[in-house]
C-alpha cells in the first residue's frame, strides 16, 4: 500500500549541494511530520473566516467555538474515552508544555514520589526533576525499560510514589511500554500514571479506557505536530478532578469565574487550564489529522510501518562497520526508529552528508534524551567525556524514524547509501 497521495509537500524536489535537485526522502518523522491534504484543506479553509473562541456572540465566533468544542469531544472518542464523564481535554501548545503543565499542578510537594525511567526525552524528565522527588526505573542492556524494576520501587516506596511518567515509545529505540499494563502495576500500589504519548500517536492505537479501571491511563500528553498535523497544538487528556485540584498553570483571561479585588474564583476544568486565546487552527487540524488516521485504520498504518522498519534492521545488521542499537531479532515491540552509527565515522557528519548529497533527512545527536543515548552507546559514569572526546563518534547518534508515507524503495535508497558510506574510508 502507498499512502504518498494522502500527504502534503513530500514531492516538492530540494537543491543539493552540487546544485542538482532530487525528490527528498524524508526519515525524520520522529522529530516532525508533514502535514495530510485534509489537515492543509481545513486550514485553508477556516483561516479565511475566523472569529473568537468561547467569547462574544457573533456567527463566527460560535462557529469557532462549536468546531473547537467538537475538536475536544472527538479527542476524547480518539482515545476511547467517548462521553467519559472522568477524563477531560486541555489543549496545550506542545507535549513539552502539557508535562510541565502537569508537573506544575499535580505535584503540591516536593517531596511527592514521582517514578520516571531512563528511557526519557528530556521533557518527561527535566519537568518532574525540579517539581518533585525523582526516582529512575532503569533499562536493561538492550535499552528496554524494566518492568520488574517499576514494581520493585513501587513496593520500596510503600503506596508513596504519586505518579510513574513513562514514555509510550522511545523517540531513540522505538521501543513501545505496555502502557495499560504498567497502569495496572501503578494502580495496584496506588501511583497514577502520565504517558508521553509524543512518539506513539501517529502510529498506534491507544485505548485510554483500557479494559477496566484497573489498567485505565489517568493522563497523557501529545503534540499534533508528530502526527500529521502542524507546530504549534497539543493536548493532555487527563482526570478532571485532579486537574482542578490546583491553581492553574498559567492565569489570564478564560481561566477564572471572577475577580475580585483580593481573591479569585477558578473556573472548571478545561478552561481552568486554557487561560488566553486559544489555537484555534491548530486545534482544528489536530483533530482532523486523528480523525484521518483513525479512518486509515492503526492495523494498516502499523502494518505498512512494520514491513519497512523490519526489511530496514534486517539489512542494516548485514552491513560491514554499522552499529544498530537496541533489539534488532524481536522487533516487535518497535516501531520504525532505527537508531545507528558508523564505526569511527562523526555522526554529524554522516548525517550531512546523508542530507547534502541525496535529500535524505535523518537526525543526528542525542535527540534530548541524553541518559538514555549513553547508555545504549555505552557511556557511564564511569567514563568521562573527556576519556572520548577521541572518539567523538560514540556520544551521538543518527536516526531514521519512518512516517506512513514512507516506502520500501526509500529504505533500499538509504540502504545502499550506507552501505556505501559505511564502506569507503573518508
Ligand atoms: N517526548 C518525546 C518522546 C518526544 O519524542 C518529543 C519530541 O521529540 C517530546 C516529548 C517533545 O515534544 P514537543 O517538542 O512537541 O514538545
Amino acid at each position: 500500500m502507498n499512502y504518498r497521495n494522502l500527504f502534503e509537500g513530500i514531492d516538492s524536489l530540494v537543491k543539493l549541494e552540487n546544485n542538482q535537485y532530487a525528490l527528498p526522502i524524508n526519515f525524520d518523522n520522529g522529530a516532525t511530520t508533514p502535514p495530510l491534504k485534509s489537515v492543509v484543506d481545513i486550514v485553508n479553509k477556516n483561516i479565511q473566516n475566523y472569529g473568537p473562541i468561547a467569547r462574544g456572540l457573533g456567527q463566527k465566533g460560535d462557529y469557532c467555538t462549536e468546531e473547537f468544542e467538537a475538536a475536544r469531544d472527538y479527542l476524547l472518542e480518539f482515545f476511547n474515552l467517548k462521553n467519559s464523564n472522568t477524563h477531560t481535554v486541555i489543549y496545550t501548545k506542545s507535549t513539552t508544555e502539557g508535562l510541565n503543565l502537569l508537573s506544575k499542578v499535580l505535584i503540591k510537594n516536593k517531596d511527592d514520589i514521582v517514578l520516571t525511567t531512563r528511557m526519557e526525552h528530556h521533557a518527561n524528565d527535566l519537568p518532574w526533576r525540579y517539581a518533585a522527588s525523582v526516582e529512575y526505573v532503569e533499562t536493561d542492556t538492550l535499552g528496554r525499560v524494566r518492568i520488574e524494576d517499576i514494581e520493585r520501587k513501587l513496593i520500596k516506596h510503600c503506596g508513596h510514589v504519586k505518579y510513574v511518567a513513562i514514555t509510550a515509545a522511545s523517540n531513540v529505540t522505538g521501543y513501545i511500554n505496555t502502557i495499560n499494563k504498567i497502569a495496572q502495576i501503578c494502580h495496584k500500589y496506588g501511583a497514577q500514571i502520565i504517558v508521553d504519548g509524543a512518539q506513539i500517536v501517529a502510529h498506534r492505537e491507544v485505548n485510554m479506557l483500557g479494559h477496566n479501571k484497573e489498567d485505565q491511563i489517568d493522563f497523557l500528553v501529545f503534540s499534533a505536530h508528530k502526527a500529521y498535523a502542524p507546530f504549534g497544538s497539543g493536548a493532555i487528556i487527563g482526570l478532571k478532578d485532579d486537574l482542578n485540584s490546583n491553581n492553574p498553570f498559567l492565569k489570564g483571561g478564560g481561566c477564572v469565574k471572577g475577580v475580585f479585588d483580593s481573591y479569585v474564583t477558578w473556573e472548571e476544568v478545561p478552561h481552568r487550564l486554557e487561560a488566553g486565546t486559544q489555537n484555534f487552527f491548530g486545534v482544528i487540524a489536530m483533530a482532523k489529522a486523528l480523525k484521518d488516521l483513525k479512518e486509515i485504520g492503526f492495523k494498516n498504518i502499523s502494518d505498512h510501518e512494520n514491513n519497512i522498519k523490519n526489511h530496514i534492521l534486517g539489512e542494516i545488521n548485514k552491513i560491514k562497520n554499522v552499529i544498530c542499537y537496541g533489539d534488532i531479532q524481536n522487533t516487535d515491540d518497535r516501531l520504525g526508529v532505527i537508531s545507528f552509527n558508523i564505526k569511527n565515522k562523526n555522526y554529524e557528519e554522516v548525517a550531512s552528508y546523508f542530507a547534502n548529497k541525496y535529500a535524505i533527512a535523518l537526525r543526528c545527536g542525542k535527540f534530548c534524551a541524553h541518559p538514555y543515548v549513553d547508555r545504549l552507546i555505552g557511556v557511564t559514569s564511569s567514563i568521562s567525556y573527556i576519556d572520548i572526546l577521541d572518539d567523538d563518534w560514540k556520544i551521538g547518534m543518527i536516526r531514521a524514524s519512518l512516517g506512513l508515507y514512507n516506502t520500501i524503495e526509500e529504505a533500499d535508497k538509504f540502504l545502499n547509501i550506507l552501505e556505501h558510506i559505511a564502506n569507503t574510508n573518508n
